[in-house]
């Protein structure tokens, strides 16, 4: 079974992810943490992001890169919109994670285009979202947390540029799949969110049955 969740960022999509797979006792793989990888490179190799060729080269990433908390960075996150938006990139990580979702036995993956473009034919697929000015003031909550203090409006000015980058690049933009099962977490807790995205995925399934038997 493919469960694909994407959505924009601090819309929850990879908390929703994460239990879902716990549920289900799946697999995950972060999507976004490949991108984040290939910036960290980029950077770590002084080469330019808004260049196809550079950002390519860095697609080659040291495997233990993914387990640098570095990568959580918001510097980075902003790096991975940018370098994510080349498509010789997207093609470069495409079946890396098109193997991660169709391994025997199936997979939750997280990020933007899980839907539309790397598993098509996920069994179901909910697409996340929560108001700008929500997500902006989890991810300050998160920042706080860390000892990294930024304004909330700087937090929410980066949410509108990343959220605009990835909504309007030419390859595989951030928008839901047509048979997505949208979810707004903007007024609700973690737990409702998750047993929502549950109930969501069940229903999915249900049809699905309902439609082969
Ligand atoms: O989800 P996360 O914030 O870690 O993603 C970082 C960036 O990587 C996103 O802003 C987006 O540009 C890119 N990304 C993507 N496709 C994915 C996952 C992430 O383009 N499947």
């Amino acid at each position: 079974m493919i469960i694909a969740v994407d959505g924009p960022a601090a819309s929850g999509k990879g908390t929703i992810a994460k239990a879902l797979a716990r549920h289900y006792n799946l697999p995950h793989l972060d999507t976004g943490l490949l991108y984040r990888a290939v910036a960290a490179t980029v950077q770590r190799l002084e080469l330019d992001p808004a260049i196809e060729a550079d950002a390519v080269a860095a697609c080659d990433f040291d495997e233990l890169t993914l387990a640098d908390p570095h990568l959580r960075d918001d510097e980075i996150g902003k790096l991975a919109s940018v370098v994510s938006a080349h498509p010789l990139v997207r093609s470069a990580l495409l079946h890396r994670q098109k193997r991660f979702a169709h391994q025997p036995g199936g997979a939750v993956l997280d990020g933007r285009d899980i839907g539309t473009v790397i598993a098509p034919d996920a069994d179901a697929k909910l697409f996340i979202r929560a108001t700008p000015s929500i997500r902006a003031k989890r991810r300050h909550a998160e920042l706080s947390a860390h000892g990294s203090f930024v304004s909330l409006d700087k937090v929410l000015a980066d949410i509108r540029a990343r959220d605009l980058r990835d909504s309007s690049r030419s390859t595989a933009p951030l928008v839901p799949a047509p048979d997505a099962a949208l979810l707004d977490t903007s007024f609700l807790s973690i737990e409702a969110s998750v047993q929502k995205a549950i109930t969501l995925v069940e229903t999915r399934l249900g049809t699905k049955r309902a439609a082969v038997g």
